[in-house]
């Protein structure tokens, strides 16, 4: 039985698809290549490239490969994208899910972990952030988001699907040893840019806004990394395959760091100036992003091992100084 990574190709799909493998697991990899890239997906997982919208490819899969449990990242991920081309993102993935979700059910496939995020909390009422706190996305990217959650969790009354949900903060990072990392085209994330400043690829960062109520006035995020999370989704899997109840959990490391505290560790790791210019706040970005991830923490006993901005920053550096061009296709 292969555990089917849809999405694979992506950033956090191709680290969780090698978790996968690390840990003896046989894997089947499924991408459209549209944002993916086909180098990021490990060797010794089974590829098929196509759109998950398409219902004769996902019955497909199910009836080419035993599938005992599905991790679903393939989506639109652009926040600012989102805002411009909004039915862009239903159509790709609420309909995407929505068709995925009826080849599982006619094939008898139950088990699906999810790759959500924490735009569907919007501005956090607290922090940090609780699973039951409200969810008001104020973006439309979040709102596919917590849509998807919605669709499953009535799926799972109706035909005994099972889900987890994993509400991701600031994915970053890469797999230790610099042959896998992040890769967007276009680069719209802090460290990524971060270190396309000191690879010599732009001249310089800008900071959104330093006039936010927090102690250097710029933003505060959970930074986790992606071996963290790509861990997150082994452990959701055997928690369902132990008969854990479906509902959603936060993945964060719990410690927020400001841009400014970044920039300064991304100046001290990489041994380059990086400079930066201040620059009026971006529209939707709340001050303060923390999760709690007691509820991952208790129930699929994860516990990030990368807490530490340095070791992050590093990892990443290792990956950017050596691809400066990501995968290169
Ligand atoms: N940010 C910034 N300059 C940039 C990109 C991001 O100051 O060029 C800030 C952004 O305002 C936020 C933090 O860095 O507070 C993390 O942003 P990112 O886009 O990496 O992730 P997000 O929090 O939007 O998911």
């Amino acid at each position: 039985m292969a555990i089917l990574v849809l999405g694979g190709a992506g950033y956090i799909g191709s680290h969780t698809a090698l978790a996968l493998l690390n840990a003896g697991r046989d894997v089947v990899v499924a991408d459209s290549l549209k944002t993916g890239f086909r180098a990021a997906v490990p060797p010794a997982a089974r590829f098929y490239q196509g759109d998950i919208r398409d219902r004769c490819f996902c019955d497909s899969l199910f009836e080419r490969e035993q599938i005992d449990g599905v991790i679903h990242f393939a989506a639109s991920s652009l926040v600012g994208e989102s805002m411009s081309v909004p039915l862009r993102y239903y159509d790709n993935n609420l309909g995407g899910t929505r068709v995925l979700l009826e080849s599982m059910t006619a094939h008898g496939v139950r088990d699906i972990v999810f790759s959500s995020s924490a735009a569907v909390y919007g501005e956090p009422e607290r922090v940090p952030i609780s699973e039951t706190d409200r969810t008001l996305p104020t973006n439309c990217y979040g709102d596919t988001k917590l849509a998807i959650e919605r669709m499953m969790k009535w799926t799972a009354s109706a035909h005994g699907l099972r889900y987890v949900a994993l509400r991701y903060f600031n994915a970053c990072g890469a797999q230790p040893g610099g042959r896998m990392g992040e890769a967007h085209d276009p680069e719209t994330h802090l460290i990524p840019l971060l270190l396309q400043v000191a690879n010599g690829r732009r001249e310089q960062v800008f900071i959104f806004g330093d006039d936010y109520p927090t102690p250097d006035g710029t933003c505060i995020r959970d930074y986790v990394h992606v071996c963290d999370l790509a861990r997150a989704h082994i452990l959701a899997l055997d928690y369902l395959a132990a008969g854990g109840e479906s509902g959603a959990f936060n993945l964060g490391s719990g410690a927020g760091f400001s841009v400014l505290q970044v920039l300064e560790e991304a100046r001290r790791v990489t041994g380059y100036s990086i400079p930066a210019q201040i620059r009026p706040r971006r529209a939707g970005d709340p001050a303060r992003l923390v999760a709690s991830a007691d509820r991952a923490r208790a129930a699929l006993g994860w516990v990030p091992e990368y807490g530490d901005l340095r070791v992050i920053l590093q990892t990443a550096w290792d990956w950017h100084h050596t691809h400066p061009d990501g995968y290169g296709e």
